[in-house]
């Protein structure tokens, strides 16, 4: 069990890297803690596998320390960082028991049989492996031996952390809303540091505390599930985080007001004149047609159920807005209510904070 620091780390897998895009992970410093499940998240090419291989010891950063509790491990090999990965497709031993692919990584650090055994019916309680513990691996199916995987990196209470890289991509989709609850539970029961790599937000926002947001090489936003919803800190986070993602719209911004092609819209707080390219951003759960508000243009209503969704135009800009549960919509024409509170001011991609 251990903290993570990264400091000042950033990587370049070409030689002599000059510009920010010769740069597959620009420099970063951030502070993972024990106890913690924090997920990287990000579209592919982001970085995140190269962020995970450099705590695993796969990948040598070009600058900065890696340090597990202080101590400096960024020269150490995989084999001396005491952690545990498990990887998108099972990695178990075909012809050993289920019992026999968790009691590996055990029996191999020279723990006695009773403490193996105990050990290996609490990880395979936890994944619901009990009933196959004395069966062959090799009968039984993918999801099963991803299972196995994510046991045989659960197992041992002693890792510095636990890496994970996009382990349910194997699993059938129904159930990885069991497995992905099922890991959060044993997150909780174990005192872990936890690592997952994903592109998939909704997997990152179960299991993890903390996200990181991962765009081009750099980490743009590192928040709780709430707070990349609330408030984030990138337009990119605005517009990843969320289904559909947060309206970005061009705009000017003088004192409480923002201009968005001719309509004004209300803003809580005040803003210095901001500079470079402006946008507000409001996500669609706060844009709302109704009986009253600025006239949009619809261009589709889509009943999703639980909530109807409309594409409208604001003079020439599309945006997403919900539909109230009242509001009768005939025709083309429509108002539309923002809570002003809920408006965010961008500055060049970057949250402005009002005065
Ligand atoms: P994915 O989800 O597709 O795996 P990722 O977010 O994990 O993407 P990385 O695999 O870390 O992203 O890749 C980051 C950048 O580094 C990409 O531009 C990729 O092409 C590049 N890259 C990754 N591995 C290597 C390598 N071994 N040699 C050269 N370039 C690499």
């Amino acid at each position: 069990m251990a903290q993570i620091t990264l400091d000042g780390i950033a990587h370049a897998y070409g030689p002599r890297p000059k510009t920010d895009a010769d740069y597959a992970l620009r420099p970063l410093h951030l502070v993972w803690e024990q106890g913690k499940a924090y997920a990287l998240l990000g579209p592919s090419g982001c970085g995140k596998t190269t962020l995970l291989n450099i705590i695993s010891g796969l990948v040598q950063p070009t600058v900065g320390r890696l340090l597990f509790d202080g101590r400096d491990v960024t020269a150490l090999p995989t084999e001396r960082r005491n952690i545990a990965q498990v990887f998108q497709f099972p990695v178990i031993y075909d012809t050993m028991t289920v019992a026999g692919n968790l009691a590996f990584p055990l029996r191999n650090r020279g723990m006695g049989a009773a403490e193996v055994s105990a050990q290996v019916r609490k990880t395979a309680s936890m994944l619901g492996l009990l009933d196959v513990l004395e069966r062959p691996a090799r009968n039984l199916s993918a999801d099963a031996k991803q299972k196995i995987s994510l046991g045989r990196g659960l197992v041992r209470q002693d890792v510095a952390a636990v890496l994970f890289d996009e382990p349910l991509t194997v699993i059938d989709p129904g159930l990885k809303w069991e497995l992905r609850s099922k890991l959060k539970a044993v997150h909780r029961a174990l005192d872990l540091l936890m690592i997952y790599v994903t592109h998939d937000q909704t997997e990152a926002l179960t299991f993890a505390d903390q996200v990181v947001v991962m765009n081009g090489g750099q980490v743009l936003q590192v928040g709780t599930p709430a707070e990349l919803f609330d408030r984030p800190d990138h337009t990119f986070v605005g517009h990843f985080i969320g289904s559909p993602g947060m309206n970005l719209l061009p705009a000017t911004v003088a004192g409480a007001e923002a201009r968005v092609d001719g309509y004004t819209l209300a803003l809580a707080g005040q803003y210095a004149a901001p500079a470079g390219r402006v946008q507000v951003g409001v996500r669609p759960d706060f844009a709302e047609l109704a009986a009253e508000g600025l006239p949009v243009q619809v261009d589709r209503i889509d009943d999703l159920g639980r909530v109807r969704l409309a594409r409208v135009r604001l003079g020439r800009h599309p945006l997403v807005a919900r539909v109230a549960a009242n509001a009768a919509i005939q025709g083309t024409e429509a108002r539309l209510r923002i809570e002003p509170s809920r408006i965010h001011v961008y500055s060049d991609d970057r949250l402005m904070a009002p005065l």
